[in-house]
C-alpha cells in the first residue's frame, strides 16, 4: 500500500550539490523537499555537519532516541560519490543515540548515498513514528518518492539480492541500494543501519555497516524498515566538478601511491583491515579478555596473513565504491552457518573486519569461523559488532570474578574461549530474550547496573561497592563501549578516546599507531596538538564524504620530508586539489580545519544542552589507564617497573608488587588528568571542559541560544562542585 507520494523534479548535481533535503515524517506521513540554504552550506558543508544542524534544529534537551521529533539523519558531502577520485562512497547516519543520549554519528560506505546525491539529494531527515512497518522509496527513474509497506518477511542481509531483483526493472541491480535495519536493532540499543548494495562483480549483495552508537535502533524505534533509492543515471562526472582535470590529476597520483606503499605496508587491499590483527597482536594492543591483555600467542592462527590466504576471495578488485584502489572490502565467499536461525545456508560473509575479529580475541576465542559466522550474524541481525562484543567480554569477566552466575544468566556458561556460548548469547540478545540477554542488548553503561542489583542481593555488598569495582573494567565512555584497542600504553590514544565527543571510538581520533608504534609524538605538547588537529581533519572527512584509510593507513613517502610526518601532508595536497577542483575556490588547508572546528563546536554544544559535554564525562575506566588487578601487572611486570622507574622516575625499592600496582595506577591516573588540562586549554576549553567565551566567538557561536546553553552548563558544574563541598563537609563532621 502507498501510504504517500510525491512527484518531484530531479535536482541536478551542480559542483558537489543538489541543495535539497529530502524530509520524511512519518507519523503523517508526509515527504517534503526543502532547498538547503546557502548559510547552511557554507558553515556546514555536509555529512556530519548537515547531520548536526539538522539534530541541533529538530531536537531538544528532553529529546530521547525514540522520541518522535528525534531526527535520524544522513547526509554524503560534496565529494561523495565522485568517480575520479578515491574513497568516495561515504555517508554518516546522526542521531539521538539510544547509548549516549546525545549525538552519535556513524559513517558507512557502499553506493547508497551516491545513488541519492544522483537522485538529487544532500541529506535525508527522517522523524515521526508509525506503528506500521514502512519503508521509503526514492525512485530517481520515475521521479517519484513514496512511503509504502516494507518487503514480506524479515529482509535485510538475507533475501537482500531478491528485493533488488524486484526493484530493478529495466535498469541495473547495481543501481539500486537500501539502508535498513533487522531485528536485533529492535532489541537492543546498538543497532547498526546496514548500507546494501549489489557487488556486479560478486555477483551478491554487499553491506556496510553505520556500526556506532545505536542509528538502527533508532530506524526500528520509527517503525520503518529502511529507504530504498534506485536511479540508473550514469555516474561519470556527474558531480559536475568545476575543474575536472585537477580531481582527475590528484585522484590519479594518490592511487599511484596506494599502488606503491600498501604492498609494502598494511596490505590492506589483500587482507582489508585484518592485516591489523598481526600488527596490534604484535605491539600489545589487541584486547584480550575484555582488555585485560594485548596479545596472545594464538592470535597467530587468526592472522591477516591466514585471512588473506585461505578466507578471502582474492580473484577481484573489492572497492567500496568505484575509483578506490585500495580496495579493502573482503569478503568470504561461501561459508555455510553452524548456529542460530541460518544453521546449514551457505552465505557470502563481508569482512570481517578489525574491529569485529577483535572482539572475538577479546573473549579469548582465536577461531576463524566464530569470526566469519559472528560478523554474518550482526549483520544480518544489524548489530553493532563492537558494542555487542565490548559488553558480552564485560558480562564473561563478572562472570569470571563471580558478581554473576549461572542464575543470572539463564543458565548459561560465560567461559573465556567458549565460541558456542558465545554464539548462543549473540542469537539470545538479537532475540531480545527476557532477563539477561536483554539487559546485554542495552549495552555495558545498563549492564554495570543490571549485574550490581544482582550481585549486591546475592552477595550482602553495598551496591556501591559493587558498582565501583565494576566500573574499573566496564569498558565504556559517555555510555558508548570502547572500539578495539588496548589504550593503556598510549597516552594520546587515551585521550582520543576520553576526549571524543560521540565517546570511545577511533573515528575521530586514531593515535595508538602514530603514538605506540612509531613513537612519533613523544611530548605533552605533541600529544595535545596532535588531540588538537587529528580529531580535526578527521571530522573533515566525515563532513565531506570521504574514507579516511587512504590518507591515514597509506603514507605518502614523501611525508618523512615534513616537520610531522604523521599529518601526511604530501597526500593532503591531493584532498586539496580533490576541494578546489571541485568547488571552484581557493581553499587551504586551514580553512579546511576551520569548518571542522564549526561542525565540532556544535556538537559540542549539543552534548552540552543535553547535559554532558563536562569534564567528568571525558572520564575513561582504569583498565583503559593501567592494570586493574594483580595478575594483569604481573603479565607485564618488567615492563611496567621500567615505565615507573626509568620513565616516571618513581622510588620503586622494596614496594611489593601490590604497592607497584597501586602506584603504577596513580601514575597513569594523574598523567591522564595533566594531559586533560592541556588539551582543553588547546581545543579553547576551561578547565571543566566547557568552551570560552572567546572560543565561541571566534567560531561564530556568540549567539544567544548558544550562549544560554553554555551558561546552563556552567551552572550546573557550580551546583555541582558545591553539592560535592557540602557532601564532605557533612561528612567531616561526623567524623
Ligand atoms: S579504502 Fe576501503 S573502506 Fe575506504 S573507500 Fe576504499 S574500499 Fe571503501
Amino acid at each position: 500500500m502507498k501510504y504517500a507520494a510525491v512527484s518531484y523534479r530531479r535536482a541536478v548535481l551542480e559542483k558537489g550539490y543538489t541543495d535539497r533535503l529530502l524530509k520524511i515524517d512519518l507519523s503523517t506521513p508526509a515527504i517534503t523537499i526543502e532547498e538547503i540554504p546557502e548559510q547552511t552550506k557554507s558553515d556546514y558543508v555536509g555529512g556530519r555537519g548537515y547531520c548536526l544542524k539538522l539534530v541541533y534544529d529538530g531536537t531538544n534537551a528532553a529529546t530521547r532516541y525514540d522520541s518522535p521529533e528525534n531526527v535520524l539523519a544522513l547526509s554524503g558531502g560534496p565529494f561523495c560519490g565522485e568517480t575520479s577520485f578515491v574513497g568516495t562512497g561515504k555517508f554518516i547516519a546522526g542521531t539521538i543515540s539510544p547509548l549516549t543520549n546525545t549525538f552519535c554519528d556513524s559513517n558507512v560506505g557502499g553506493h547508497f548515498f551516491p545513488l541519492v546525491k544522483l537522485s538529487g539529494f544532500d541529506a535525508i531527515a527522517v522523524t515521526g513514528k508509525t506503528d506500521k512497518k514502512l519503508m521509503v522509496v526514492i525512485d530517481a527513474d520515475a521521479q517519484e518518492i513514496s512511503i509504502i509497506d516494507a518487503p514480506d518477511g524479515d529482509v535485510t542481509i538475507h533475501g537482500a539480492e531478491g528485493l533488488i531483483e524486484q526493484w530493478k526493472g529495466d535498469g541495473k541491480a547495481a543501481n539500486v541500494a537500501f539502508v535498513t535495519a533487522g531485528i536485533g536493532a529492535h532489541n537492543t540499543w546498538f543497532g547498526c543501519l546496514n548500507s546494501v548494495y549489489y557487488d556486479s562483480r560478486r555477483k551478491r549483495c554487499r553491506s556496510k555497516q553505520a556500526g556506532r552508537g545505536g542509528t538502527g535502533t533508532v530506524l526500528t524505534a520509527k517503525g520503518m524498515w529502511g529507504i530504498l533509492v534506485k536511479c540508473n543515471i550514469s555516474r561519470g562526472h556527474a558531480n559536475h566538478p568545476a575543474d575536472h582535470e585537477k580531481i582527475y590529476e590528484a585522484g590519479h597520483k594518490l592511487r599511484d601511491i596506494i599502488r606503491e606503499v600498501d604492498p609494502q605496508a598494511m596490505r590492506l587491499n589483500n587482507q582489508g583491515t585484518t592485516s591489523l590483527i598481526d600488527m596490534m597482536n604484535d605491539n600489545e594492543l589487541l584486547p584480550v579478555r575484555n582488555f585485560q591483555f594485548g596479545s596472545n600467542e594464538r592470535a597467530k592462527a587468526v592472522s591477516g596473513n591466514v585471512f588473506e590466504k585461505e578466507v578471502f576471495t582474492q580473484n577481484m578488485p573489492d572497492g567500496c565504491y568505484p575509483g578506490c584502489n585500495l580496495s579493502c572490502t573482503k569478503g568470504c565467499e561461501s561459508y555455510v552457518l553452524k548456529t542460530g536461525p541460518f544453521a546449514g545456508t551457505q552465505v557470502g560473509v563481508d569482512g570481517p573486519e578489525y574491529e569485529t575479529a577483535a572482539t572475538a580475541t577479546n573473549l579469548g576465542i582465536f577461531d576463524i569461523d566464530y569470526m566469519l559466522e559472528y560478523s554474518w550474524y550482526c549483520d544480518q541481525y544489524s548489530l553493532d559488532t563492537i558494542s555487542a562484543g565490548v559488553t558480552m567480554s564485560f558480562a564473561y569477566e563478572a562472570f569470571e570474578r563471580m558478581l554473576l552466575t549461572e542464575k543470572d544468566t539463564n543458565g548459561l556458561k560465560l567461559c573465556w574461549g567458549d565460541a558456542r556460548s558465545a554464539l548462543e548469547l549473540l542469537h539470545r540478545v538479537a532475540a531480545g530474550a527476557p532477563g539477561f540477554p536483554k539487559a546485554l542488548g542495552y549495552g555495558v553503561r545498563y549492564m554495570k547496573q543490571w549485574i550490581a542489583d544482582r550481585a549486591a542481593l546475592r552477595l550482602g555488598r553495598s551496591r556501591e561497592s559493587i558498582l565501583q569495582e565494576l566500573s574499573q573494567f566496564a569498558m565504556e565512555t559517555k555510555g558508548l563501549e570502547f572500539s578495539m584497542y588496548i589504550t593503556r600504553e598510549s597516552l594520546a590514544q587515551q585521550g582520543g578516546y576520553g576526549f571524543a565527543l560521540k565517546g570511545p571510538q577511533h573515528d575521530e581520533s586514531w593515535l595508538i599507531a602514530i603514538d605506540q608504534l612509531r613513537k612519533e609524538l613523544p611530548t605533552f605538547e605533541d600529544k595535545a596538538e596532535a588531540l588538537m588537529w587529528f580529531p580535526l581533519f578527521r571530522t573533515w572527512f566525515n563532513i565531506v564524504g570521504l574514507c579516511k584509510l587512504p590518507w591515514i593507513d597509506v603514507r605518502n613517502p614523501k611525508a618523512k620530508d615534513t616537520p610531522f610526518p604523521a599529518k601526511n601532508l604530501p597526500t593532503v595536497d591531493y584532498y586539496l586539489d580533490l576541494v578546489n577542483g571541485t568547488l571552484g575556490t581557493e581553499k587551504t588547508l586551514d580553512d579546511l580545519l576551520l569548518e571542522s572546528e564549526r561542525c565540532y563546536m556544535l556538537q559540542k554544544l549539543i552534548n552540552l544542552r543535553q547535559g554532558f559535554g563536562t569534564r567528568p564525562d571525558d572520564a575513561i575506566p582504569l583498565r583503559a589507564m593501567a592494570p586493574v588487578f594483580i595478575h594483569e601487572y604481573l603479565s607485564r611486570k618488567n615492563y611496567y617497573d621500567t615505565c615507573l622507574g626509568d620513565a616516571a622516575g618513581v622510588a620503586l625499592d622494596g614496594a611489593t608488587n601490590e604497592k607497584r600496582l597501586v602506584l603504577l595506577q596513580e601514575y597513569r591516573k594523574s598523567q591522564y588528568e595533566k594531559l586533560t588540562e592541556v588539551v582543553y586549554q588547546e581545543k579553547g576549553y576551561d578547565r571543566h571542559g566547557i568552551p570560552t567565551d572567546e572560543k565561541l566567538k571566534r567560531l561564530g557561536f556568540d549567539k544567544p541560544e548558544f550562549m544560554e546553553i553554555v551558561r546552563a552548563a556552567r551552572k550546573r558544574v557550580n551546583e555541582r562542585a558545591a553539592a560535592a563541598e557540602h557532601a564532605a563537609q557533612e561528612t567531616c563532621a561526623v567524623n
